[in-house]
């Protein structure tokens, strides 16, 4: 599961910012996760549950935000809001837009003892 993959590599930060940071454990884990990243966020949660059993996040909390896609059009030349991959923009209908953000995943934010 694509998911799986990804919580393991949020456990792989926390434990390198744990080292960096010197603390013990974590108990919320803030990520943002972009509208365009193919990633559904519940089955990232349940993952997220079961790749931090045992870890210095087990029982952490995870909360998601969801960020927007972002794009530009190249036929209008300004930045557009994406929604889907695929989606044309929504003044001009061009299909031809490049994405520029909200594709991928990012920690925002830990509480951490
Ligand atoms: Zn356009």
């Amino acid at each position: 599961m694509h998911e799986m993959s990804l919580a393991e590599s949020v456990v792989e930060i926390l434990q390198e910012e744990a080292r960096r940071q010197a603390f013990a454990r974590v108990r919320t884990v803030w990520l943002e996760v972009g509208a365009l990243s193919h990633c559904d966020p519940e089955a990232l949660a349940f993952c997220f549950d079961v790749v931090t059993r045992g870890s210095l996040a087990e029982g952490a909390r995870l909360e998601i935000l969801r960020t927007p896609g972002q794009g530009w059009c190249l036929a209008c030349s300004r930045p557009v809001v994406v929604a889907r991959r695929g989606d044309p923009c929504d003044s001009c209908g061009s299909y031809q837009i490049q994405v520029t953000g909200g594709d991928a995943m990012r920690i925002q934010e830990l509480e951490v003892d």
